[in-house]
């Protein structure tokens, strides 16, 4: 789609496709964003209907998706009434037989259907009190004589119900489609991937993939034009997000040269146990990194626990040591203040000054820690989202450390860049384990360390599952483990949808919490997002000095808060919690010596997916095995991590199926930039091409860097 000939036969307006018009050309402008012909072409099926196979009922199992069988129907039924009436039958062929199920419909089906006659079934088989069936099957009288839709191999399209009032559903689309094809010649089309890759990953030419995508004669054919259009996309990802890591690799960094005063001492003097080899490993990553004259920009990934913060505090050490300040964002006032007093002590045993500025800073606090920054009477300042504001100016800033990163939208990013006339060093930090395919496709520009080892000495965290009937047994556990000295947190979700009722449940746990808990043997606490600072800071803390044994909380605790005595969490209705919420839920306890539980309670009634995430939990405490369940089932559009990464708009593509491809596609835009990296090699000039047309009228890039 990228010669002046294809460019003009393209963006030739929808309105002149025979069959359009403008009534219907106004329906497919507004519903799915189809302007052109080139638009339409882009529109990919979701699904294929195989009609050019027949199984045989005794081959069906229930890993199939739509079939196509041919037999005659015999037994029919009536059964039940009112909402629960429903007709079954019998559909068998030569050597096996099947149940058939209809809720509407029912007379006309009665009367519609011989019994003598051949049908052409067409469905899905369904598993339903352990045996399969088919509800609601197409079905087709069998004439040999006659073509029947039998023998296509047909593309399904989604359409909107306002594009069903112009017959515009999938049929109407395939019509269209196919008056396209008819006029589609090979120089519309031309090829953008270079030939040696094509050769060397099998990939169908593009012309021959664009028509075999919609029009496919056959089911080989059809699978190799979703790869080769899937490889495509991947690979124009990889290419730009590898190219702009290119691009930033070649601008200037600030040399951390010496490591000598404050970074040895507290090493040798503070440093409060051995580190573990990952944070040693990734330590020297860095190390080399702030060495290398270039920014850096690197990504680390550690599940809960893993130790994230000291080697934050050591990295921001080697900037002091140059006589730069450092930075470090986190996404909520609570974990930014438990930053600041934890990184507080440690720092002031070796002479480095650290403040705090968040939302809530007195305005003459504020006022004195800006000039103090300004003058580089700072070394460190901690801080949420109130950093980034232009007013916050460093004398010289060298290093940024950034927590929990998927909090930050990627401009705020961009903005702490500025803060330097050298852009700083920049250590993205995440709990949330992102799937290696995901990360790839998300992060490919960035360096990845990976924190792969917990601090020695933990124990696993016990999880179980338990419903309201268990309740008391729950309390009675809860009593034995205070009487060792343990704490408690029991968490409430709050979503914004329902954010009412979701107080009112929290605020009546708290209450049955306390009369199960009294005074003065029990002190309970309660957080949430609702209560002022101060109150929220006053609650945190009598927690954190042990002075309440209970914490009753939304999720404004799941982020990074470090309380080693806390042994048990108690998850409400937990089934209402995604995956990677739970595990960092989960992650708030185990931290110190103790062996650590959590309690998922739940209804008796869950979903599949719910019990599927219910179950992961209980089986594993490995968060990267988690993140991949979560991507399954999720899908990558909802991954946590994802939303404020940019849209990642994935025509074809998807994160979650199609890990082996993101895989080749990476490894082919990694090999032809090694050879290549500006595309001045003629055989890649169509390439350079494709990727300028696309960049002008594309803000993705503009979102992911
Ligand atoms: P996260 O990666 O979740 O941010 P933290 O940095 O909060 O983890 O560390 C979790 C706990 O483990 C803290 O109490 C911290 O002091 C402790 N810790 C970190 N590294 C080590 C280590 N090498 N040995 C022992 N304890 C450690
Ligand atoms: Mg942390």
């Amino acid at each position: 789609m990228n010669t002046p000939q294809g460019k003009s036969f393209l963006s030739t307006p929808i309105e002149y496709l025979k069959g359009v018009g403008p009534e219907r050309a106004e329906v497919l402008k507004k519903e799915i964003q189809v302007f052109t012909f080139g638009d339409l072409l882009k529109l990919y099926p979701y699904r294929y209907i195989d009609r050019t196979k027949f199984y045989a009922i005794k081959d069906i199992d229930n890993t199939q998706t739509y079939i196509q069988l041919k037999g005659k129907i015999r037994n029919f039924k009536e059964i039940g009434q009112g909402r629960g009436r429903r007709l079954t039958a019998t559909f068998y062929d030569n050597d096996g037989e099947i149940e058939l199920v209809w809720f509407q419909g029912i007379k006309w089906i009665l009367k519609g259907i011989n019994i003598n006659d051949t049908y052409i079934l067409y469905g899905k088989p369904t598993l339903f009190n352990s045996k399969l069936n088919f509800t609601h099957p197409d079905l087709e009288l069998f004439q040999a004589e006659r073509e029947t839709s039998a023998g296509t191999f047909r593309a399904l399209y989604n359409t909107s119900d306002k594009m069903k009032t112009k017959s515009l559903d999938s049929k109407g689309i395939s019509k269209l489609m196919m008056v396209l094809l008819a006029q589609l010649k090979p120089e519309h089309i031309l090829e953008n991937l270079p030939q040696d890759i094509r050769s060397k990953y099998k990939l169908l030419d593009r012309y021959a993939a664009v028509k075999n995508i919609h029009l496919p004669s056959n089911l080989s054919l059809q699978e190799q034009a979703v790869k080769r259009m899937k490889f495509e996309e991947l690979f124009l990802i990889q290419l730009n997000l590898l190219q702009l890591k290119i691009i930033r690799k070649r601008e200037k960094g600030i040399v951390l040269e010496k490591v000598d005063d404050k970074f040895d001492k507290f090493y040798k003097e503070a440093l409060p146990f051995e580190l573990t080899n990952a944070q040693k490993r990734v330590l020297k990553e860095i190390r080399r990194d702030t060495l290398s004259g270039t920014q850096m920009n690197r990504l680390l990934q550690g599940d809960v626990g893993s130790g994230k913060t000291i080697v934050a505090l050591l990295t921001m050490l080697m900037a002091i040591d140059n006589k730069y300040q450092a930075a470090m964002m986190a996404p909520t006032e609570i974990l930014a203040q438990q930053h600041y007093s934890s990184l507080k002590e440690l720092c002031e045993k070796i002479g480095i000054k650290v403040a705090l500025l968040t939302g809530s800073s007195k305005s003459k606090e504020r006022k004195d820690i800006l000039s103090a920054l300004l003058r580089g009477e700072l070394d460190i300042l901690i801080g949420t989202h109130a950093l980034l504001e232009d007013n916050v100016q460093f004398k010289n800033l060298g290093i940024v450390v950034i927590d929990e990163q998927h909090r930050f939208g990627v401009a705020q990013r961009a903005k702490l860049w500025k803060k330097n006339n050298t852009p700083p060093h920049i250590l993205v930090m995440t709990a949330t384990p992102i799937p290696r395919t995901l990360a790839m496709t998300l992060y490919g520009d960035l360096d990845v360390s990976v924190l792969d080892e917990l601090p020695p000495g933990r124990k696993a965290i016990k999880t179980v599952q338990r419903n309201e009937t268990q309740r008391i047994g729950v309390f009675d556990f809860m009593r034995e483990e205070i009487a060792k000295g343990r704490q408690i947190y029991i968490v409430y979700p709050l979503i914004e949808e329902s954010e009412k009722l979701d107080l009112i449940d929290l605020q009546n746990g708290f209450e049955s919490i306390s009369r199960a808990f009294p005074l003065p043997a029990f002190n309970v606490s309660i957080l949430h997002g609702k209560m002022k600072g101060e109150n929220k800071d006053f609650e945190m803390t009598r927690f954190v000095k042990g002075e309440t044994q209970i914490m009753v909380a939304t999720t404004v605790i799941e982020v990074g808060v470090n309380v080693p005595n806390a042994s048990v969490m108690i998850i409400e209705n937990a089934e209402r919690f995604g995956l990677s919420q739970l595990h960092q839920l989960r992650g708030r306890v185990g931290r110190g010596a103790e062996q650590s539980y959590c309690i998922l309670m739940t209804h008796h009634k869950l979903t599949h997916e719910g019990r599927t995430r219910i179950k992961t939990m209980c089986d594993t405490n490995d968060g990267f095995k988690i993140a991949e369940v979560d991507l399954q089932l999720r899908g990558p559009g909802n991954m946590e991590g994802t939303q404020q990464s940019g849209n990642i708009d994935l025509k074809i593509a998807n994160l979650a199926t199609d890990g082996p491809i993101i895989e080749e596609a990476r490894k082919a835009a990694i090999a032809l930039l090694e050879e290549d990296a500006t595309l001045l090699n003629p055989e890649h000039y169509n390439l350079k091409f494709y990727l300028q047309s696309q960049q002008s009228n594309s803000n993705f890039w503009r979102n992911i860097s």
